[in-house]
């Protein structure tokens, strides 16, 4: 580990007082910049305002109905300022959850960036979710505030998120509900218990001292998408995360003080945290916040928003780009793109295929795609290219090389290094300023989940092999990998396979029991739109690309055509759900899946073969 290199990326962000030492503690727990103090507000605003960048614009809201709004930094400083004055005069204090249930408005980064100034720890709940989903983060967290808005949109609907805020708190710790009014719609109002966030700021004062807290206290806890079971709250400290944080997205994305910056992610994920609020407010570029999905009031909008606001960096999801392929090309006839430099993804593996058309199609074959690797847990990006690699350095499918200072290693069951080109276990041998504290209140979880598996490495979950050039590539996670007669398969082997068909828009495979080979699998197939083909001579095809592609061993048990796949509401497919309802099991925990609708569909298709 090299302290020297941590401790000149520390220094890039402003410190009240220096850190005693860049590491220490026990591991797993090591912590870092001990001693040093800072506060998260002040790396995101108050810098930019003493370095006279007060009047650039920080962002660019938009929302589905065509609304927009524009803030600089010093209104963005003001907002947050008194807000954080009216909290700390609710009585939020240092140490302090506060629950943020918003929409992608901009209070909600508002939000987040008062708690951090009064010294307390966000909690951002995704908008989406229901009562239950708040209400289990309620209760696992305790806490006492929560900030969220009357409506949220979304495809045309209002959603009268107080109601669910309502539900999720009755009768747990929450003492006090700010509410942003953004609509004319009814609302109701506790007077006890109720506090419109209009009314909160209206007299506050204009600055408000921002708390200094040590490295090490928490800025936020975070659950993770769910994607392979109960969703885990993860913790991250204050000054080691946006060291990492401000360090990658350097890294990979450049000098973003002059670029318009899209990170298409909503702020109830990591990549929301990182990437759209802490990473580009820190650097003083100038965002781009969308209330919305991807395809409505139709599937152009994302392109004519880049057009119209001069997008330089798009950040964004293989789901997302998945289902604009799917939409077909004509949304992009007439839209000028030309001011897209760089593109990024994150989430899931990229499929070589959907990389090229990415590249090809958005990027006009002159961005490089930064496709980043990482977890709600590290923090930040852990493998991807950097932004002065060459175009010919990238390859279709693999985030390439992992950062500086990130030591890695491929490894089989028993802990041993694989050779280049086999398949194993993606591990990180060293610690990084990013890596979460732990899961909040659950040490056993976190020493389980991360440290167990193997002596000496944080374990990610995840299966991935490195080429002979020393490229990485993910094939799935480790869990989902299949056992084919003794050889082991990643589910991103199979479905890179597929989508390259081009009828095909999204695949998924399920692993399935067989008496003879140990294990075989089901493929989930999903085709693009306005296709009339005949699903006999597609199943043909896919056979045949698989026995190509990755060889006899890979020949599904069964092909269902499929209207959706199961997806958690970040976007990521739940093989385990489709595995479930192959064998008929229990489905497990479904409260982060997105189109419960699917699940119908997909019974029935199962059912109907069985008739
Ligand atoms: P849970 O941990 O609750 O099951 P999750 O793992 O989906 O949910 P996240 O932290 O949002 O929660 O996602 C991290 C995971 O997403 C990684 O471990 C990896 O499996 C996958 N992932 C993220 N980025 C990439 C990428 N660029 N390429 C391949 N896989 C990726
Ligand atoms: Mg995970």
């Amino acid at each position: 580990m090299n302290n020297l290199f941590w401790e000149k990326q520390a220094e890039k962000l402003d410190w009240y007082k220096k850190w005693k030492s860049v590491i220490a503690g026990e591991r797993p727990y090591k912590r870092w910049f001990t001693g040093g103090k800072l506060n998260a507000s002040y790396q995101c605003l108050d810098r930019h305002i003493k370095n006279g960048l007060g009047q650039k614009i920080a962002i660019y809201w938009i929302n589905e109905l065509g609304e927009s709004q524009s803030f600089s930094y010093k209104q963005v400083y003001d907002e947050v300022n008194r807000l954080a004055f009216g909290l700390n005069n609710l009585g939020v204090k240092k140490g302090d959850v506060v629950v943020i249930y918003m929409p992608m408005i901009v209070q909600a980064i508002f939000s987040m960036l008062a708690v951090a100034r009064v010294g307390a720890i966000h909690n951002v709940v995704f908008s989406a979710f229901s009562y239950k989903s708040l209400k289990d983060r309620i209760i696992d967290t305790n806490a006492k505030f929560l900030i969220t808005a009357d409506y949220s949109l979304r495809r045309g609907k209002f959603i009268d998120l107080k109601f669910v805020a309502d539900l999720a708190s009755h009768e747990t710790s929450i003492q006090k509900v700010i509410v942003v009014k953004r609509t004319n719609l009814d609302i109701s109002l506790d007077p006890e218990k109720d506090i419109l966030y209009q009314d909160l700021i209206k007299n506050s004062k204009d600055y408000f001292e921002p708390v200094q807290v040590e490295s090490n206290d928490p800025l936020f806890v975070l659950y993770t998408s769910g994607t392979t079971g109960k969703p885990k709250g993860i913790v991250h400290s204050t000054g080691g995360y946006l060291t990492y944080v401000n360090y990658s997205y350097n890294a990979a994305f450049g000098d973003t003080k002059n670029s318009v910056y899209w990170c298409t992610a909503d702020v109830g994920w990591v990549t929301g945290h990182s990437y759209a609020v802490y990473a580009p407010l820190m650097n003083g570029a100038t965002s781009v916040i969308y209330e919305g999905a991807p395809d409505f009031p139709n599937p152009s909008i994302w392109w004519k928003l880049i057009e119209k606001y001069k997008v330089n960096i798009l950040y964004t999801s293989p789901t997302a780009i998945r289902m604009l392929r799917k939409l077909g090309e004509e949304w992009l006839e007439n839209i000028d793109l030309s001011s897209l430099k760089v593109l990024g993804s994150v989430g899931e593996i990229i499929n070589p295929d959907i990389w090229q058309w990415f590249f090809e199609r958005i990027g006009g074959s002159r961005c490089p795609i930064i496709d980043t690797w990482w977890q709600t847990e590290t923090g930040g990006f852990m493998i991807c290219p950097k932004i002065n690699y060459k175009l010919e350095d990238l390859k279709a499918g693999s985030p390439t090389f992992p950062l500086d200072e990130i030591e890695i290693d491929i490894l089989d069951e028993d802990g041993k290094s694989v050779p280049v080109g086999q398949k194993g276990y993606l591990v990180i041998k060293n610690f990084w300023p990013g890596l979460t504290l732990g899961i909040w209140g659950d040490n056993k979880r976190f020493e389980e989940t991360y440290w167990s598996k193997f002596k000496d490495a944080y374990y990610p979950g995840d299966y991935a092999i490195k080429d002979k050039d020393g490229y990485i590539w993910f094939l799935g996670r480790s869990d989902e990998t299949l056992n084919i007669a003794g050889h082991r398969i990643g589910t991103g082997e199979i479905e890179n396979a597929v989508v390259k068909n081009i009828n095909i828009a999204e695949t998924a495979v399920a692993a399935i029991p067989d008496k003879i080979k140990g294990q075989n699998f089901v493929l989930f197939v999903v085709l693009k739109q306005n296709n009339n083909l005949d699903n006999i001579i597609l199943e043909k095809e896919i056979i045949n690309t698989l026995k190509i592609e990755i060889g006899a061993l890979a020949k599904p048990a069964k092909i269902y055509f499929v209207e959706s796949l199961p997806k958690t509401r970040s976007g990521k497919i739940m093989r385990r759900v489709l595995s479930s309802l192959l064998q008929k099991s229990d489905v497990g925990d479904l409260t982060t899946l997105e189109n419960i609708s699917c699940i119908d569909n997909i019974r029935s298709v199962i059912a109907l073969d069985k008739i």
